[in-house]
């Protein structure tokens, strides 16, 4: 714990917001105390681990990389990680992310660009780029991200790591900051398949205080050793798209040949173009977070600026203090939501979304898990996707049409460049550990 504070601390790629250096010391001290009397320990216990800066912990500053909750600290902690510290995990740190998870590249963030492991120029990704920068560097052991379009896989597969995304609701959202609350999902990154299921074990569950969430059973060691999986698919479109980079191509249809000569069937799949993808997510996930960022006007929360009058207060206030991608999402989603508008475009995004679910529906009678490349394009460098929204925007085309499916998804540090991405039906996150096993 002393050695991994310590790196934390020089802080050389941006990765940390907040240490959580006496907190973390205390608890080592417990553990240690209990090893010297000859306890024994659970699996959890002393395993140091990172929280993305969304999450709630109560008395730890939690600031969504946001000047707003710059000085904001938790009044009480979040279901997921709650359960963490029960099972012995010792919290480190508040990592670095894009602001309110409004990003793909964690450059959208009050306290420096994050940079990627393994090649510091490059961008460390998003929006839980300093979630996965410190796995990959080791400076925690596993860190809970939260993932609403890719935000966890995406980072996962630019830093070389594993990131999971599980069936929406099995972890409970309860003291997550909300951006997108249909989407939202809580889950781990880790450097090894073992480890996100001992994480995703503690963490899972149905939460009272969390009307969403799902019973789930605990998926053992067992479970995950041998695949079941028969037949996988893949979107014929996502690989033959103008968009795909050519190396990330070359690599997915390589790998997809080597599970070919393992002797599993491959089907190909038809499915949604990434434009219309991207636009059915952008267009709910605006509307949603412009829907739970409106509580943050200075007066509960945050910190305020006097205007004029009250009216003037709230305006001057989030003016000042949101950064300019989330004002983009704030006004865009009003819009979508706004008389006139949410007809055609609001009500549409959802009528596409329940056509999004139907096919995988149809998809997974055919095959067991679908495969795909975690993103289209390699991490641009550090400055690049700030000048162009439109561009970064498109670069979540394979990850968010499952995160619209509420589906289990899993990168693997491996397949492209970028990582390989596996998906499984709603509640089959077994299946998916299985599968990224057999991939070993
Ligand atoms: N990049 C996507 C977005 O900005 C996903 C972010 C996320 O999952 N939090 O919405």
């Amino acid at each position: 714990v002393q050695e991994k504070l310590e790196l934390l601390k020089q802080n050389k790629y941006n990765s940390v917001n907040s240490l959580l250096d006496t907190l973390a010391l205390e608890l080592a001290a417990k553990v240690d105390a209990k090893i010297a009397n000859g306890e024994e320990i659970g699996l959890l216990e002393g395993i140091p681990f990172g929280i993305k800066d969304v999450y709630m912990v109560q008395g730890t500053y939690t600031t969504a990389s946001s000047e707003l909750l710059k000085n904001y600290k938790s009044a009480y902690t979040a279901t997921a990680i709650q359960k963490l510290l029960n099972a012995g995990a010792i919290p480190l740190v508040k990592e670095n992310c894009d602001s309110f998870g409004h990003g793909s590249s964690s450059e959208n963030t009050i306290f420096g660009a994050v940079k990627n492991a393994v090649n510091p120029e490059l961008v460390g990704g998003g929006s839980s780029g300093g979630s996965a920068v410190n796995v990959a560097l080791d400076y925690t052991v596993f860190s809970i991200g939260g993932d609403t379009g890719g935000s966890i896989r995406q980072p996962a597969g630019y830093n070389h790591i594993y990131g999971l995304k599980p069936t929406y609701g099995r972890v409970s959202r309860f003291g997550l900051m909300a951006y997108a609350s249909s989407t939202d999902c809580v889950g781990p990154l880790a450097k090894s398949i073992e480890d996100i299921r001992i994480v995703l074990n503690v963490m899972s569950g149905k939460d009272p205080k969390d009307q969403t969430t799902i019973t789930s059973t605990e998926i053992t060691e067992e479970a995950v050793k041998f695949s079941t999986v028969k037949t996988i698919g893949y979107f014929k479109n996502f690989v033959d798209s103008e968009a795909i980079d050519s190396k990330i191509k070359a690599d997915f249809l390589a790998s997809i040949e080597k599970i070919k000569a393992k002797g599993i069937e491959v089907k190909e799949l038809d499915f949604f173009q990434s434009d219309i993808l991207v636009s059915t997510y952008y267009t709910l996930a605006m509307a949603e977070t412009a829907s739970n960022l409106s509580r943050l006007d200075g007066t509960n929360y945050g910190n305020r600026i006097e205007g004029e009058n009250l009216i003037d207060s709230y305006a001057v206030t989030r003016s000042e203090n949101f950064s300019e991608e989330t004002k983009r999402r704030i006004v865009g989603g009003n819009q979508v939501l706004s008389q006139g508008f949410s007809d055609e475009i609001y009500l549409k995004g959802l009528a596409v979304r329940d056509q999004i679910s139907e096919n995988f529906s149809k998809d997974f009678q055919e095959v067991d898990v679908i495969l795909s490349p975690v993103t289209p394009s390699t991490p641009p460098k550090i400055g690049d996707s700030l000048k162009d929204p439109l561009a970064m925007y498109l670069s979540d085309a394979y990850t968010v049409g499952f995160s619209l499916g509420q589906l289990p998804t899993l990168t693997v540090p491996q397949g492209t460049i970028t990582g390989l991405q596996i998906t499984a039906a709603k509640n089959n996150d077994e299946l998916v550990l299985q599968f990224a096993n057999f991939l070993k």
